[in-house]
């Protein structure tokens, strides 16, 4: 009977259909983006939300104007990265955390808050009156990690999820480079060259944080200069990650 049962058509039917949904949810990038997203969405109490035609942000109520300097800054560097990208992507979701212990919580970083990060398609921010007292949102527009976070979810539309986070770290530095004109670490010019490109794509986060951000920005930069701005699109295929065992 039961022999019957596991070599019945129906059964094997069944089987073929659990392993074709089991794939579909593996490799589908944006199915595991949409599920994250609205559990991350959902835990959020107390937050107000603001919908702009840019982006949605979600804040706390100590930051209305943290958010409406955010909507700013999206505005301002959205249709170049559109351009950059060549892809017109859904409008970004930002988190503006109160506090440090909430930013940490929300990136599950033990150590130091980050000002920003982007994970589960998520931009998740700290909000600048967390660490600063004086000319909060000049030092935001300027320096925040806004356009960096930014730039992360490009890449990460870009390739479908299928990014190297040496690439993406380097890509960001670069448009905070291009579009604010800051440059990481620039006295470690030259200092990195013994960090190879096998080097970052399998061990970014055993090498130090400071060189393995710079030899990214560094790699980037010497492939967009001097090219057109859209080149970033043929780097993207360049660097893609083929395979999901790679880091
Ligand atoms: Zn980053």
């Amino acid at each position: 009977m039961i022999y019957k049962f596991f070599s019945s058509k129906k059964f094997i039917l069944f089987s073929a259909l659990i392993i074709i949904l089991m794939v579909f949810v593996f490799q589908n990038n944006s199915f595991q983006k949409n599920f994250s997203q609205s559990l991350i969405l959902n835990s959020l109490k107390g937050y107000e939300s603001k919908k702009s035609v840019n982006c949605d942000i979600y804040f706390t109520l100590k930051d209305k104007e943290t958010a409406e300097f955010t909507d700013i800054i999206v505005s301002t560097y959205l249709p170049h990265l559109k351009d950059d990208f060549n892809i017109k992507p859904n409008k970004p979701i930002i988190i503006i955390y109160p506090n440090k212990k909430e930013m940490k919580k929300a990136v599950n970083e033990s150590k130091e808050a980050p000002m920003g990060a982007y994970c589960a398609g998520i931009i998740h921010i700290l909000s600048p009156k967390s660490y600063l007292e004086d000319n909060v949102y000049k030092y935001y527009l300027k320096n925040g990690p806004v356009l960096h976070e930014l730039v992360h979810y490009f890449i990460d539309e870009k390739t479908k999820g299928k990014y190297y986070v040496w690439f993406s770290e380097g890509a960001a530095l670069y448009y905070e480079y291009k579009y604010l004109g800051c440059e990481w670490h620039k006295e470690l010019n030259e200092k990195t060259k013994n960090i190879t490109l096998d080097n970052l794509k399998k061990n970014f986060y055993s090498i130090d944080k400071t060189d393995a951000y710079r030899k990214s920005f560094e790699i980037i930069k010497s492939e967009m200069d001097g090219k057109y701005p859209d080149f970033i699109c043929d780097l993207c295929k360049k660097y893609i990650k083929h395979s999901i065992i790679n880091f």
